[in-house]
């Protein structure tokens, strides 16, 4: 049965790369009726940010993300927290120092800064501790069984490193890149249990996804390097058998395809790389999210989706079910994906386009309310109506429709100059005073009253038009005129051209 898991480091706040392999867990949890876990990895205190796990839960929620195990619902593997099950991962580091597959080191700081300079002096390429390195350091495999007893015994920081092999090919097969070997000497001899008496990344990754079940590791593409590692890892502690299969997704690109997305590239560019907005606590400086750009979560799991997963066919627009029943691991991409703002501006202009009327109103009345705008639950539906195949987001309502809340205080001098004739004028004058007689004030009828208006001052239709579009709106472009004055009603009709032509 399919387990998988989202294993975030609460340093920060998750970055959309993060998201979206979030996601993929999650589809292809569900997609195998299997069970979709949250695990933090916080076993590095020193990294950890407040606030970084309630914001990671709750930029989940807002994809639609529900886990089955979590911090905040655990399930029977628990706890879900790393620093919450230090007690577990002693004993199989002490495992492995029995057998002979790990030992302890009691190099200082200075002494594994000498180590390096050496090495480069040397012009060794890998700076690592590894197997010709390690016979010159302070460890237990160079130091005497007494030694190293009474080292401890006096109190003296070690920790406890993985014993690479020397001279071994490790492969490891892997759902997106197919077979990845790596010769063993290229691997560093990684701490497993710091001097605090943490574990680090590694032991208690491994340690974790095995205890939990995990059967399937999704994650990024900068894990693959440690990928080795763990497959080492795994062989030693005797779980190769029931070792997750990997899955590594490709980066998420800059927008011109040179590197991997960085905040700073959207800082620079205007958008957004987190999912929602993030307070630094330290600093107090906020960083914007998809959320508070305007975004609705389903446009933005949408883009998320097709970057690094390609459906195999032309479809584009997919419902957060649909992506759950058309997901598969063998269709992630190899290559990176650049990041197209533009492209997500597009889903939410679908996603908006599509929505019904009243869905929009109430999120509408939302954001009005927020710019101090009165609006009427009916007001608010007939305006989402009339522009929701205008704007990107719906935020955009107040200022590009300020028109249906106020009367307009400028006029478009580019219309003025062309089209405010004496005509024109003439005819809105007529005009105003016909639609207050108007029993019935429909887009319909308002229309058929000016052509009748019109027709009477034998001028054409083409020639006022924009004038009176300017007169009531004071925008030289928008929705339907007639349907705008149908909203607006008769009166309100009927004073904005009053005033316009005054
Ligand atoms: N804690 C790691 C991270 O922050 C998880 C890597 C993994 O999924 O193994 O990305």
């Amino acid at each position: 049965k399919v387990r998988v898991r989202f294993a975030p480091s609460p340093t920060g706040p998750l970055h959309i790369g993060g998201v979206r392999t979030a996601l993929f867990n999650y589809y292809f949890a569900k997609k195998n009726n299997g069970t979709f876990i949250i695990r933090l990895e916080d076993t590095d205190q020193t990294r950890f940010v407040k606030g970084a796990p309630e914001y990671i839960k709750e930029a989940l929620e807002w994809c639609g993300i529900v886990p089955d195990e979590s911090p905040w619902n655990p399930g029977e593997c628990g706890p879900y927290v790393q620093s919450e099950r230090k007690d577990l991962y002693e004993k199989y580091a002490l495992q492995l120092v029995e057998e002979g597959k790990a030992y302890y080191a009691f190099d200082t700081p200075e002494e594994l800064e000498a180590m390096r300079e050496r090495l480069k002096e040397a012009k060794v390429d890998n700076l690592q501790y590894n197997a010709i390195t390690r016979t010159q350091m302070k460890n237990s495999l160079t130091l005497s069984e007494q030694e190293v007893k009474a080292r401890m015994e006096a109190g003296e920081p070690y920790v406890i490193r993985i014993k690479v092999p020397q001279k071994e090919e490790i492969r490891l097969h892997d759902i997106v890149r197919g077979w990845v070997k790596v010769h063993s000497f290229t691997l560093d001899d990684k701490i497993l249990m710091k001097s605090d008496g943490m574990p680090t990344y590694h032991l208690a990754n491994i340690v974790d996804d095995h205890l939990m079940g995990v059967t399937h590791v999704i994650r990024g593409e900068e894990w693959l390097p440690s990928a080795p590692l763990h497959v080492l890892l795994y062989q030693y502690l005797g779980w190769e058998d029931s070792m997750p299969q990997f899955a590594h997704l490709p980066l998420i690109l800059k927008p011109n395809g040179k590197g991997k997305l960085s905040k700073r590239d959207g800082d620079k560019l205007g958008f957004s790389v987190f999912p929602i907005e993030w307070k630094d606590p330290e600093t107090g400086e906020i960083s914007s999210g998809f959320r508070e750009d305007g975004f609705t979560p389903e446009a933005f799991v949408n883009f998320l989706s097709l970057l690094g997963w390609n459906p195999g066919n032309e479809q584009e627009i997919f419902s957060f079910d649909e992506l759950t029943e058309h997901f598969s691991l063998e269709r992630i991409v190899k290559a990176g994906t650049s990041f197209d703002i533009d492209k997500a501006r597009w889903f939410n202009q679908q996603y908006l386009k599509n929505k019904p009327d009243a869905v929009l109103a109430t999120e509408l009345l939302d954001i009005l309310s927020k710019e101090g705008i009165d609006c009427s639950p009916e007001l608010a539906e007939k305006i989402a109506g009339q522009m929701k195949e205008r704007v990107t987001f719906l935020k955009e309502i107040p200022k590009e429709a300020g028109f249906f809340f106020a009367t307009p205080e400028e006029y478009d001098a580019k219309v003025v100059k062309k089209k405010w004739t004496e005509e024109a004028v003439h005819v809105f004058g007529q005009f105003k005073d016909a639609v207050l007689t108007m029993d019935d004030f429909t887009a319909d009828t308002v229309k058929e009253k000016l052509n009748t208006v019109l027709e009477e001052n034998g001028v054409g239709l083409g020639k006022v038009m924009q004038a009176l579009r300017v007169a009531v709106t004071g925008k030289g472009g928008g929705p339907d005129l007639m349907a705008i004055m149908e909203i607006l009603g008769k009166q309100e009709v009927h004073d904005r051209i009053q005033k316009a032509i005054e």
